[in-house]
């Protein structure tokens, strides 16, 4: 039937990932759609029509409520009708495309005209596709699932861009946006923010002894180790075998904790074919909180650096927090 078949075509995965923990993750729902439209006709019309489609339908009768729902709902697809009574479309269309929170909704313009540079005009503005007033349902069907499939590959790619292709782990482009977010996060509302920062032991030699193949292996089994944690802990890969996890609301004790489950995890991995083979890492704790810090992204990784750099020094295979090496530094 005609339903099934909108089901079928219409099931497009929002782009789920192991990396994605917590922040702008919409696995596994509905696509949503917004219809920013003045008549309530069309409205009524989508609602009837769309009803037993897999799809979720928001409305909005004017651009101001229309721009605030595409913020608060984060819509996949936008039909935007041109002709609106309290803003001209087209500048509807420019808000979406320069506010970061919705400029990677794809919208698909609606309009009583069929000029060609009205068309050409949404185009360049940034729409997806347009569609002329009165239009089939079944164009229109046609025309929101092709903008979900492109929605969906845009954003697979943008979700590339963010991420380690050997572990699966952000990359450090994308943490050092997070981390100075989770910071301002903190600091507004007066919440616990802690980083760990770790570096596997001896990895040189390892790669020496056991060749880069196993080198490999090894940061891709403590990349999983590191994800093990709370779905809410952001783990990156820093460097080669450099990794960091951002723990929002943990103050030092709990990262601490965490990054001895970490350590001992890595410590008691057992190895394929290398009966006997131990592997440690160093790890470095602090917490935003603590005295001498300077509250901003650069001012955590330094001091999380620092305590590394001391648990290398300590004969590896430790975890120092900051402040108790920051303070016998002082003494
Ligand atoms: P330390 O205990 O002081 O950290 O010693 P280390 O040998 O681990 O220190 P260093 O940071 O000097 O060496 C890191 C090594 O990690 C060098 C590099 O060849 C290796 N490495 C970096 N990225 C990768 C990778 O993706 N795969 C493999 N197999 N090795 C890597
Ligand atoms: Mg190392
Ligand atoms: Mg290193």
């Amino acid at each position: 039937s005609k339903a099934i078949w909108w089901a079928n075509n219409l099931n497009i995965d929002r782009g789920g990932s192991r990396v994605d923990s917590g922040m702008e993750q919409n696995d596994n729902h509905q696509p949503r759609l917004l219809a920013i439209d003045g008549s309530n006709l069309i409205h009524r019309l989508l609602n009837v029509r769309l009803r037993h489609e897999r799809i979720e339908i928001h409305s909005a009768t004017n651009a101001h409520d229309g721009i605030e729902m595409a913020r608060r709902i984060q819509p996949d697809v936008i039909l935007l009708d041109i002709n609106l009574n309290d803003m001209d479309g087209f500048e509807v269309l420019t808000k979406l495309k320069d506010d970061p929170e919705t400029q990677n909704i794809a919208v698909i313009i609606v309009s009583a005209s069929a000029e060609t540079m009205d068309r050409v005009r949404g185009l360049e503005l940034g729409a997806i596709d347009f569609i002329s007033k009165p239009f089939e349902v079944v164009e229109l069907k046609a025309r929101v699932r092709s903008a979900l499939r492109v929605q969906h590959l845009i954003r697979m790619l943008a979700q590339k861009a963010r991420i380690d292709g050997m572990t699966g782990l952000w990359n450090r482009k994308y943490f050092d946006g997070r981390l100075s977010t989770e910071v301002a996060n903190a600091c507004r509302h007066d919440t616990s923010l802690s980083l760990i920062l770790c570096d596997i032991d001896h990895f040189k030699k390892t790669n020496d002894i056991y060749g880069h193949p196993f080198g490999d292996i090894v940061i891709e089994r403590f990349a999983q180790i590191l994800t093990s944690g709370r779905a809410g802990d952001i783990a990156c890969r820093y460097g080669g075998e450099e990794f960091a996890v951002i723990l929002p609301g943990a103050d030092k004790h709990h990262a601490i904790e965490v990054a001895e489950r970490f350590r001992t995890r890595l410590h008691e991995e057992e190895w394929v074919n290398h009966d006997g083979l131990v592997i440690t890492a160093s790890f470095g704790v602090c917490d935003l909180s603590s005295n001498g810090i300077q509250k901003s992204g650069k001012g955590l990784l330094q001091a999380a650096d620092q305590a590394l750099y001391a648990a290398k020094g300590m004969g590896r295979n430790s975890t120092v927090e900051y402040e108790s090496c920051a303070r016998k530094h002082s003494a």
